[in-house]
């Protein structure tokens, strides 16, 4: 049967996959969703603990994409998750704390970070879409809180009839972020810093998507549009894979038997993966509690608590940047689902969002809402502590964001004493933020520049540096651009020669 996807603002619109994901985002600034969900069956989960991640990820997506060939789908996965691209022959290897939880070490890619898993397969994906659909030459706007933006960089660089430009918030990444976004290879790239944090970048670039007269100009060029943020359904779709995939490996360890609950934690900015694992639970995996991890700005776990989402507050910087969010895009992706795929309902909550703010959800959602999702949060003290408490009790050096999730989760077990097994989403290495990394282990080297603080966290904790961090030593900048973002507009015109 054919997979249709409809827009969170009008249920009307049913789209293809290839469709969705070569739009990046419907014209009336919904977000594509699927009309239903495929079934992964427990027959189908047994068999997949036998295969190969490139195998995993074929079955999954396969079911998602009915409008590729089997074939497609699997060349698709292999040209991504093949070929040594991935540092660890298990792609997405799950590490057992003893006694604690699963850690799902999702940043083996080439950038290091969790995006590497869904950032490597969508430029396929893409292709094969925009083949399909019969569209122009694609240009892809990023707006990034850091890691994004290399991933995106890395899997479109030099990808035929696709340009990419990134932006980023100028004081909002971590040194070692904006060096990999800076050197970036590739003749089709741009990288552009703007002033203003990553919700400034990220509504500058949701407003050129939705600019009609723009969209005239590129159609006249022939280019047209689309999206690497993870709006994009070919973002979300392959994050649902290493969900499936750790089940399948807890099972194949033991320590579950078929049918069994999972409960799932994860470090939550843009709301993409955590939902990737709820709808992983729609498929019928036996998805337990999903546990929402934020940092300071912690947006989501006040919603979660109270049904309001209410982003008038304070914006803190702090030192799990890629969580430093206060409008999550893809929460309007389970609020859709959560009102039945009340388009008039979601609407209305977004235009109260866009006017004042902040919204409430009624009271039956927030009742759906509670009986999945549990939340919590911590500050930068909590989280550098949480470092040196994890490296001293297994042995295991965890980032910023990971430790937001493994402190979180700990309380949560503690308040609510559920022992089920858990598997904690480990977002990005950490190498990638090695100043606060080294300063929870109580080593501030203020002095050394970030590739000295890479060699002295190795030397505290011989952990290996991975390849493509220790490799931007002495690279030089090629992108030093600051613009404001009403200048974002000129930056896009002036990278497409159409300034
Ligand atoms: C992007 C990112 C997150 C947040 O993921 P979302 O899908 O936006 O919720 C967490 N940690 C790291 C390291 C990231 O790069």
């Amino acid at each position: 049967m054919a997979m249709m996807y409809n827009s969170t603002r009008d249920s009307r619109v049913s789209v293809s996959s290839a469709q969705a994901i070569s739009r990046g985002i419907s014209e009336d600034g919904g977000l594509f969703v699927p009309a239903s969900f495929p079934a992964l069956t427990p027959g189908e989960v047994a068999a997949l603990t036998e295969k190969t991640y490139i195998e995993r990820a074929a079955c999954v997506l396969s079911k998602f994409l009915t409008d590729f060939t089997p074939e497609e789908v699997e060349a698709c996965a292999a040209a991504a998750y093949g070929g040594g691209r991935f540092r660890d022959p298990a792609v997405a290897p799950l590490r057992e704390l003893p006694g604690g939880p699963h850690v799902l070490e999702l940043w083996h890619g080439p950038t290091c970070a969790f995006k590497d898993m869904a950032l490597q397969i969508l430029p396929h994906l893409m292709r094969e879409s925009v083949r399909k659909t019969g569209g122009g030459d694609i240009v892809i706007l990023v707006a990034t809180s850091g890691d994004t933006g290399k991933a995106a960089l890395e899997g479109f660089r030099d990808a035929p009839h696709t340009k990419i430009l990134v932006f980023y918030p100028v004081d909002g990444v971590s040194p070692m972020q904006k060096l990999q976004m800076v050197t970036q290879e590739g003749n089709n790239v741009g990288v552009c810093a703007i002033r203003g944090n990553f919700d400034d970048a990220q509504a500058g670039v949701k407003a050129l998507f939705t600019d009609r007269a723009l969209g005239e100009r590129l159609a006249a060029n022939g280019l047209q549009f689309s999206s690497a943020n993870s709006i994009n359904w070919g973002r979300l779709v392959p994050q649902i894979v290493y969900y499936v995939s750790a089940y399948c490996d807890l099972l194949k360890a033991g320590r579950l038997k078929p049918g069994d609950n999972m409960n799932v934690v994860v470090p939550t900015g843009n709301f993409g993966n955590i939902l990737a694992a709820y709808y992983a639970g729609k498929m019928g995996l036996p998805v337990g509690r999903l546990v929402c991890a934020s940092n300071r700005n912690r947006v989501l776990a006040d919603f979660i608590e109270t049904g309001v989402y209410d982003r008038n507050r304070e914006f803190y910087t702090t030192t799990s940047p890629s969580m430093d969010i206060l409008i999550s895009s893809n929460l309007e992706r389970l609020l859709y689902d959560l009102s039945g795929g009340d388009d008039g309902e979601i609407r209305r909550l977004m235009e109260e969002l866009r006017v004042k703010g902040r919204y409430a959800v009624p009271g039956a959602m927030l009742e759906k809402l509670r009986a999945q999702f549990a939340a919590g949060w911590c500050d930068d003290r909590q989280t550098a502590d949480t470092i040196a408490d994890v490296y001293k009790k297994y042995g295991y050096l965890c980032d910023t964001h990971t430790a937001v999730a493994l402190h979180v989760y700990e309380e949560y077990r503690r308040r609510t004493g559920d022992e089920t097994p858990a598997v904690v989403a480990s977002t990005a290495n950490p190498y990638k933020f090695s100043a606060s990394v080294l300063e929870a282990l109580g080593e501030s080297r203020a002095d050394e520049d970030e590739f000295d603080k890479v060699e002295s966290l190795h030397a505290l904790t011989g952990c290996p540096v991975p390849p493509p961090l220790a490799g931007l030593r002495g690279k030089a900048p090629r992108f030093t651009g600051v613009v404001d973002r009403r200048e974002m507009e000129g930056a896009v015109l002036e990278m497409l020669g159409l300034g």
